[in-house]
């Protein structure tokens, strides 16, 4: 038996018939628009209210996202008080926990964003405890993780990534990078499998609660496809998700063989796809290690620091390429974007365009102008995390002064790649940042923080349209994931994935969308969120 869902303004996203007023769903696909109710039929009353082709998320983090939903909960805390009597909690609520792993905490809260092992060992001084920053590149840890590590005042900072330390050389409990951040994570105990599907399971509620019903896993690593699998297993993978796994700088050759065979352990499994290899190319403004070109506005001799040697980079998106596997690259500074884009390029002239892999580079977030045309030309997906465009304290605080003004003014150049005619996509980060579409969709088009409707807007030019950030978050998504014929428009014959919103967004005042709520959500035409249990 079908449903249908009358009484609606249904954007379809399909440009030729952009409105509905009804839709029919069989099976959980769309059979047709317009149309009046089949006897039999479930009827599903908007009431007025707008009904969108359901969100994607273009660049997140499931699984971290849900451990953070498993405790301690630092999100939300307002002050360094509050954020260490909430892993004291959790500390004494789990006394058996060998290990007190967590995130995500804001590096404002320290100058610096350094935090001292000491104020944790002040509330867990019996077991080590490593605590992830907001932007997932950094940690901070007590002193018994320090030990754990054997982290002490005589050891080196390594190849990728620092300690810091106090003006005595001693640690201070705060790691950067890959490098140093893997000191400690590789002593921690993994998680456990049931942790996992727990996980993903708060996660994917989570996506659907906000509209979302495809996301982009932006760092697999071993032992985190077998929980979406397992997931799957269950009949609990409510949501579609595309895996990314993470190419490591000095053992991707090694890696090649355990990218197959993860994508031919999903294939054919419903909802999962394991399309996508992704890889750092540099690190973030914030911390001094996006790559730049020019060196930074208020440490001139710092370039930043790559994550990889660029012929190195190259070489191992032209080997992914070549095997069919689409690249994923994070890009941030100026000199990091320029390379991605070589690299691209590199696999392109060395394979041919016919493995047309969609190459996605994600964040774009100080792009030099004169690189903008090369996303067209090469067909490169630019994925944006509109919720950073905006000037927050973020922004003014710790970019913006790294940079100075004329380089603030690249950032997050939506507008003029949307025009140049390449392929945009909108993403979250999520748990760095908000997942919540309607709210980074806002901050896309307004280039205001939600909620400051009456602050300066930031870097005008590049606002979108609702319009097209509607369809950037919708059917950009799909493009991305290689979806666009089965999902991110309501026409006849794609999956009736569908949501239904609390307002119109295309008629309310831009600064009010943010506080605009998924009312319901379906994937595959089955209800999988419902605001208040009711439709
Ligand atoms: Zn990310």
């Amino acid at each position: 038996m079908g449903s249908t869902f009358i009484n609606g303004r249904i954007f379809t996203g399909n440009p030729q018939s952009p409105w509905a007023e009804s839709l029919s769903v069989d099976e959980g696909v769309i059979t047709s628009l317009g149309g009046e109710p089949r006897p039999g039929d479930t009827i599903i009353d908007a009431r007025g209210r707008l009904i969108l082709p359901s969100f994607g998320d273009g660049h997140a983090h499931p699984l971290f996202g849900g451990y953070e939903f498993l405790g301690p909960v630092l999100k939300g805390k307002a002050t360094l008080a509050e954020l260490l009597a909430s892993v004291k909690e959790f500390a004494d609520a789990n006394p058996d926990l060998p290990w007190i792993v967590g995130g995500s905490y804001e590096s404002w809260m320290a100058p610096g964003g350094n935090f001292d092992a000491r104020w944790l060992d002040d509330v867990v001084p019996d077991r080590p405890v490593v605590l992830r920053a907001t932007d997932y590149h950094t940690v901070w840890c007590n002193t018994a993780a320090l030990n754990a590590a054997g982290i002490t005042t005589e050891t080196p900072d390594p190849e990728l990534g620092w300690i810091v330390r106090r003006p005595d050389g001693s640690p201070m409990g705060t790691l950067r990078e890959w490098d140093a951040v893997d000191l400690v994570m590789e002593k921690a105990p993994d998680r456990s499998l049931a942790e996992k599907l727990h996980a993903l399971e708060l996660a994917s509620a989570e996506f659907a609660r906000t509209g979302i019903t495809w996301v982009q896993d932006a760092w697999v690593d071993p032992g985190m496809a077998e929980a979406y699998i397992a997931s799957a297993e269950q009949g609990k993978l409510s949501i579609r998700y595309n895996l990314g796994l993470r190419a490591e700088p000095r053992r991707w050759r090694e890696q090649l063989e355990w990218f197959v065979a993860t994508r031919a352990s999903v294939a054919g499994i419903d909802h999962l796809t394991c399309n996508t290899i992704k890889f750092f190319a540099d690190g973030v403004i914030e911390g001094h290690t996006a790559s730049v070109r020019e060196g930074y506005t208020d440490d001139p001799h710092n370039h930043g620091m790559p994550c990889w040697d660029w012929d190195e980079l190259a070489a191992c998106v032209t080997a992914i390429d070549a095997l069919g596997f689409q690249p994923h690259i994070h890009a941030i500074g100026d000199e990091g974007l320029n390379e991605s884009l070589n690299a691209i390029e590199a696999a392109q002239k060395t394979n041919g365009s016919q493995t047309n892999a969609r190459p996605v580079i994600t964040h774009v977030q100080m792009l030099d102008p004169r690189d903008i045309p090369r996303f067209a030309a090469l067909g490169i997906v630019a994925n944006f995390e509109p919720l950073w465009a905006c000037n927050d304290s973020l922004q003014s605080e710790m970019t913006a002064p790294h940079i100075g003004h004329e380089r603030e003014m690249w950032q997050y150049p939506m507008k003029s790649i949307l025009d140049s005619g390449a392929p945009i996509s909108m993403g979250s980060d999520w748990p760095v940042t908000d997942q919540n579409p309607l709210a980074c969709m806002e901050v896309a088009i307004t280039r205001l923080e939600p909620g400051h409707p009456n602050g300066v807007v930031w870097n005008p030019s590049e606002r979108l349209t609702v319009h097209e950030a509607v369809v950037a978050y919708t059917d950009g998504c799909a493009f991305q994931a290689f979806g666009e014929t089965t999902w991110g428009t309501l026409e006849v014959g794609k999956a009736a994935d569908i949501i239904l919103v609390s307002a119109n967004i295309f008629d309310i005042a831009p600064t009010e969308i943010h506080s605009v709520f998924v009312d319901a959500t379906w994937c595959d035409g089955l209800q999988i969120f419902s605001r208040n249990g009711a439709v």
